[in-house]
């Protein structure tokens, strides 16, 4: 019996074929326009609800695919049908990801199906890292979040930036410093209730692409939470405070570098989507385009371009695939692959699309084609989650054993 296989099986082939319809039915044709608006496609989204794309279910049963590859699968044809909305729909899974990564049973029951909300009542969730002057370096985080003794409630103080649905979500996940001396281990996440008073929305981004996707700063002003709002709950986060305090680090890896590892390819799948819909747009463009009375694909000049955008496309896509299946069966990052996957898919998807662009001459520099949106939906692949030199310092501690600067 054959123990290796590239072939997803009927159930994944069967979520392939039911996303690529939406991709090509309800998103593209709304691409343009919500690009345009850079505004928060909410009707595209609570068409994706009603249909149970935008659901905790499908996605939970997305992540617990014994494959792998129900997630990269999934990613790749969302964001084939457009970038900007893809991150619209998925955006709320960053935050859900950190409640199931960090939170006890009763708290995923909790916060999970409100951060999606109900078909007729359509909700998105945020997860708030980033600050002004934290970015790559998380340790360096400055909202606080202090322990009301009297009250048992946490209160937390600070601004976060480049938040995905930062102020428009029902539920934002907070990282916060409990004990700032103490850098990244002294960090817990916090769930911040719908409504909460004390959290508001900052400036909203004008951005170069993904611009229907929201992104803003959060200010958070004498938020409090209750004490169940502390995600793993006080007694492990004292646990893990008292183990930092007495410098004892746990046997093997960092338990947030390995859910960080496993959620970057997931975001490289979102690339390769991006990087696929251009290719496509390119290879169809180049067979009939005419100049000097053939086809431009008729061009060696042309067609290894595209020869090379489509090798570059499969390599990241196995790549991806790879870190899914390492992580779903609980294999080892231990040349940090999800990085590896994160770092080509994304560079693999900048330049694929500024090739199509260049396959289409002037008509790729203007916005009555798509490759120009996607160029610059791109970009930001080699930015958020990681930058794509972080990759590389992580990719490069990993091989290396030396802690590389
Ligand atoms: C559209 C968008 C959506 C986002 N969504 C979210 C979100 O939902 N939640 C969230 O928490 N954050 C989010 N982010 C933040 C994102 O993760 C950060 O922008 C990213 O981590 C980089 O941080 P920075 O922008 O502060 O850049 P910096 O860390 O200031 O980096 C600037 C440059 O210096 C380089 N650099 C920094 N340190 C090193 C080093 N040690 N070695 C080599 N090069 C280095 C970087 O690679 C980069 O090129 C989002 C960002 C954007 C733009």
């Amino acid at each position: 019996m054959s123990t290796f296989s590239l072939d997803p099986g009927p159930d994944q082939l069967a979520v392939r074929d039911w996303l690529h319809g939406f991709a090509a039915d309800v998103m593209r044709p709304a691409a343009a326009e919500w690009d345009e608006r850079e505004e928060t496609p909410w009707p595209v989204i609570q068409e994706a609800a009603k249909l149970g794309i935008y659901s905790l279910d499908f996605y939970a049963q997305q992540y617990f695919d014994p494959s792998g590859v129900g997630i990269p699968i999934a990613m790749e044809e969302l964001f084939w049908g457009d970038a900007g909305i893809g991150l619209s729909i998925v955006g709320t899974t960053l935050a859900a990801v950190a409640v199931l990564a960090n939170g006890t049973d009763e708290q995923i029951g909790t916060w999970a199906p409100q951060m999606f909300g109900t078909p007729e009542d359509v909700k998105v969730a945020a997860f708030c890292s980033s600050e002004p002057d934290a970015g790559s370096d998380v340790s360096a985080l400055r909202t606080r979040a202090v322990h009301d003794e009297a009250t048992g409630e946490w209160v937390l103080n600070g601004t976060k930036t480049w938040a995905t649905n930062g102020g428009i979500a029902a539920v934002h996940v907070v990282v916060a410093t409990v004990d700032p001396a103490l850098g990244a281990r002294g960090q817990a996440s916090f769930v911040v209730p719908p409504g909460t008073p004390g959290l508001s929305q900052g400036q909203k981004f004008k951005k170069h692409g993904i611009r229907a996707s929201h992104t803003a700063e959060v200010v958070l002003d004498g938020v409090r939470v209750p004490g169940h709002c502390l995600l793993g709950g006080k007694e492990k986060l004292d646990e893990r405070l008292a183990r930092a305090r007495e410098g004892v680090r746990r046997s093997g890896r960092n338990a947030a570098m390995a859910t960080f590892e496993a959620s970057r390819p997931a975001v490289g799948a979102q690339a390769i989507g991006i990087a696929r819909a251009a290719y496509e747009v390119a290879l169809d463009y180049a067979g009939t385009r005419v100049q000097f009375g053939r086809p431009i694909i008729d061009n060696q000049g042309v067609a290894f371009q595209l020869a090379d955008m489509k090798t570059r496309i499969d390599a990241a896509r196995l790549l991806v695939w790879r870190a899914s299946w390492m992580a779903a069966t609980q294999q080892p990052f231990t040349s940090a692959e999800g990085s590896m996957s994160k770092l080509y898919a994304g560079e693999t998807a900048k330049w694929v699309t500024a090739q199509a662009m260049q396959i289409l001459g002037g008509n790729g520099f203007t916005r009555e084609y798509p490759v120009e949106r996607m160029h610059r939906d791109s970009a930001i692949y080699s930015i958020f989650e990681g930058t794509s030199e972080i990759q590389r310092l992580v990719i490069a501690r990993a091989i290396s054993g030396v802690p590389i600067r």
